[in-house]
């Protein structure tokens, strides 16, 4: 009888927490799996590809992020510079995003690339728009991995840019050679795990601390235009699993996606963009918005409040389920 009330209580408590909306569906590794790929459906292919079929960090020796000085062939990253939203311009390449968000004081850049990629597609990229580089006041990096900062130290030098970087990834980058691919950025603004939040003329972008990915990993909420509507965007700041495959860093990823997923419903955020084009499609979306659209018909990055929250919970439940297939 015990038992069986016990049983009951379980399963009451279940259900509840299956009634909210953010709740993980399963409890083995398969079934979070599983929810995950429900979750993902087309929309988000590729950062369930990424985590979830094949984490980067599963094998002895994980896919690292390149740090090479070698120059690709232009033709394998560039990109044209495009408007995306009426503040938002895309001056990141075919593989990694660099954004412009303008503002009434100056200009927003988020992430900056590798440091070959840097002049041609930011620096070039906002003149192209029409824009200034010297108009550059903060650069957000939302993680110390060379492909989203290596661009930060020349935009800092030239332009005087204020760069915002996670507290621990200030500390892995400062101990960098000075030979580093770009160089490296003296201290500007370090970001604790409260966050902060970072205002220019009326735009206000919200910095959230998200560790994971890297221990000072970044993620934001901010505001774009379309037309006379504006729309919240869910910038997530970290994304594959190529750090030291432990449960407790699996349990700080996880925890962090459930972080992001509470702050994006409560800013009503109905975009989710992040810095792979892999993991967004934002190469594709930046050309799909240059199309004309049809009165009514959506911008091609507004997916809803619903597949927002679906994003942040593939990014709960494919940590969770390494973390508990480690057990
Ligand atoms: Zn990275």
């Amino acid at each position: 009888m015990q038992t069986r009330l016990l049983v009951t209580a379980v399963l009451l408590a279940a259900l509840a927490v299956g009634a909210h909306a953010q709740a993980p569906v399963g409890t083995t590794p398969a079934q979070l799996v599983a929810a995950a790929k429900r979750a993902a459906g087309t929309d988000h292919a590729g950062t369930f590809l990424r985590i979830c079929v094949a984490p980067d960090n599963q094998n002895a020796t994980p896919r690292r992020p390149p740090s090479v000085r070698a120059v690709p062939d232009r033709a394998t990253w560039y990109s044209r510079p495009y408007k995306v939203f009426d503040n938002l311009y895309f001056v990141g390449t075919q593989i990694h995003s660099a954004w412009a968000l303008t503002t009434s004081a100056g200009i927003i850049v988020i992430d900056t690339l590798f440091d070959y990629a840097v002049e041609p597609e930011i620096v070039d990229g906002l003149t192209t728009l029409g824009l200034d580089p010297k108009d550059i006041k903060y650069v957000l990096i939302s993680h110390a991995h060379g492909d989203h900062d290596q661009g930060a130290a020349m935009l800092q030098s030239r332009y005087g840019a204020k760069v915002v970087m996670g507290a621990a990834d200030w500390e892995s980058t400062l101990q960098r050679p000075a030979s580093a691919p770009g160089g490296v950025p003296k201290r500007d603004i370090a970001v604790g795990p409260d966050g902060l939040k970072i205002t220019l003329g009326r735009t206000t972008v919200d910095v959230i601390a998200t560790p994971g990915h890297t221990p000072g990993t970044l993620s934001y909420l901010f505001p774009v235009k379309d037309g006379n509507r504006t729309l919240t965007v869910a910038y997530s700041g970290g994304t594959a699993f190529n750090f030291p495959r432990l449960a407790d860093n699996f349990a700080v990823y996880r925890d962090s996606a459930k972080k992001m997923a509470a702050a994006a419903s409560a800013a009503g955020a109905t975009i989710v963009m992040s810095n792979h084009t892999e993991f967004d499609r934002a190469w594709d979306r930046a050309r799909i918005a240059q199309l004309p659209r049809a009165a009514g018909e959506k911008h091609p990055y507004e997916i809803g409040p619903q597949a927002v929250q679906h994003y942040f919970e593939i990014m709960r439940d494919c940590a969770e389920a390494q973390r508990l297939s480690m057990n």
